[in-house]
């Protein structure tokens, strides 16, 4: 019962389409086809540019990590790049779990070569001879395409020993997770791979200095990494007037899927794409880590959604109308922080419990004459286990925890 691919991409045959142009135009399983269509003139341009080349093209075209920290890939290349310790390694981060994000999926199934070129790109350029590809467990097509690939460009000279003949090394080992979504975050990915518990190590030291094995390591996300397809094909330059972004929208419109849009593009513009249901009440940007707006003019960019109080995210779109329950909703979100918490560290495993509880309570609610507003002893509670998750928590998980809770409060009035 999975989506056929194609049908996930309501631009599919789009001319204009970079990141998805050959989603469902293409057999994925074909490393012909993918040649056919433009595939391995990246790889070969890095050859020409050389490593420092190809570094110097991604920091000049400004790309910032899609899993959505948007974190500069140029500087992370190049500081794993520089460091004496070796060997290096490459992990694909392809473990997408928040809630509402579906675009990687939708790359791998679709384009399964663009990653495995992308991948030994990013490995030649940084100096690592392993790579990773570690993959959330519960998408086994992507897993069995991605399979079938990874032994096709090996058989093909393009993966092992001397790749096109140039004297690159580099292989890619696919490692599938088990269901957490705490496993997405980078150094949990390391203890999983490594063998243990899947849980989050403290940072600093960061990936680049000391990863997986204790060893210099590169996480990238997986449509981070297809983007230095084009970076390369076109330049840096021409690639940064008119950049690619990945957007899963969901929810109240009548063609939920992966659309590509140019940065800039508003929010108005990509939910007339989908064609909204019902009188839209918000949309809850970058997942459940992410938070509710109600502005739809609002520029889709890391900071024009900064500026409005929420987050790009992994560009999660998800839009509510007038019939969704929004205190279920809350519930439903904070109940999976509650379940997915690794409990390494107090704020975060208490406090997502505390925070499922004060919700329950303020959902159940009869009493007319309890206090309303910042008076109420539950919003209290909230606001006050919320900050401490965010100040206090080690990883990401908690930090986020009371994000859409809090938007919620504020901005739709959701208990007062
Ligand atoms: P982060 O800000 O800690 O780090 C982002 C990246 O930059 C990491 O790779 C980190 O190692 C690197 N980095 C940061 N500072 C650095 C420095 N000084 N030197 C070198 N490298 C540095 O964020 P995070 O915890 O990795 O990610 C949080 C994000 O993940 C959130 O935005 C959330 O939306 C997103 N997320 C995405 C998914 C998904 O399915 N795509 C799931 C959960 C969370
Ligand atoms: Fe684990 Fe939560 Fe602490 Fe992250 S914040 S380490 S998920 S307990």
């Amino acid at each position: 019962g999975e989506t056929p691919v194609e049908k996930a991409v309501p631009q599919a045959g789009d001319p204009d389409l970079v990141l998805l142009r050959r989603i469902g135009q293409v057999d994925p399983a074909s490393l012909d086809d993918y040649r056919a269509a433009g595939g391995y003139t990246a790889l070969r341009r890095a050859f020409e540019l050389g490593p420092t080349g190809v570094i110097r093209e991604v920091l000049e075209s400004g790309l910032v990590g899609r899993g959505g920290a948007a974190f500069p890939t140029g500087r992370k290349w190049e500081a794993t790049a520089r460091q004496p310790d070796h060997p290096h390694y490459l992990v694909c981060n392809a473990d997408e779990s928040e809630p509402g994000t579906f675009k990687d999926r939708v790359v791998m199934e679709g384009d399964p070569y663009a990653l495995i070129e992308a991948m030994t790109i990013a490995a030649y350029a940084t100096g690592c001879t392993r790579g990773y590809l570690y993959i959330r467990g519960e998408y086994p097509r992507a897993t069995a395409r991605l399979q079938h690939a990874i032994a096709t460009a090996r058989s093909r000279g393009l993966l092992g020993d001397d790749i096109l003949g140039k004297g690159l090394s580099f292989d890619i080992e696919l490692r599938r997770g088990a269901g957490a979504y705490i496993c997405g975050e980078e150094t949990a990915i390391f203890n999983s791979i490594e063998g243990r518990r899947g849980e989050p190590r403290s940072k600093p030291p960061f990936p680049v200095e000391k990863g997986l094995f204790g060893k210099p390591t590169v996480v990238n996300n997986v449509e981070t990494l297809v983007n230095v397809l084009p970076i390369l094909e076109r330049g840096a330059q021409a690639y940064a007037a008119a950049e690619p972004k990945l957007f899963c929208v969901s929810g109240a419109v009548e063609r939920p899927g992966v659309y590509e849009l140019t940065f800039g593009a508003t929010l108005r513009e990509l939910l007339d794409m989908a064609g909204t249901t019902g009188t839209i009440r918000a949309v809850l940007l970058g997942g459940a880590a992410g938070a509710f707006v109600t502005d739809l003019d609002i520029p889709l960019t890391f900071e024009g959604t900064r500026n409005a109080g929420a987050t790009l995210g992994s560009g999660v779109v998800l839009v509510i109308d007038d019939s969704v329950d929004l205190k279920a909703l809350l519930l439903r979100i904070a109940a999976f922080f509650r379940h997915e918490s690794c409990g390494q560290c107090v704020p975060c495993r208490v406090g997502t419990v505390r925070q499922e509880e004060a919700l329950r309570r303020l959902a159940r609610r009869v009493d007319p004459n309890r206090p309303r507003g910042d008076d109420d002893p539950d919003l209290v509670l909230l606001r006050e286990v919320g900050q401490t998750m965010r100040d206090a928590s080690i990883c990401g998980l908690g930090q986020t925890a009371w994000n859409a809770v809090e938007s919620a409060i504020d901005r739709l009035g959701v208990f007062t």
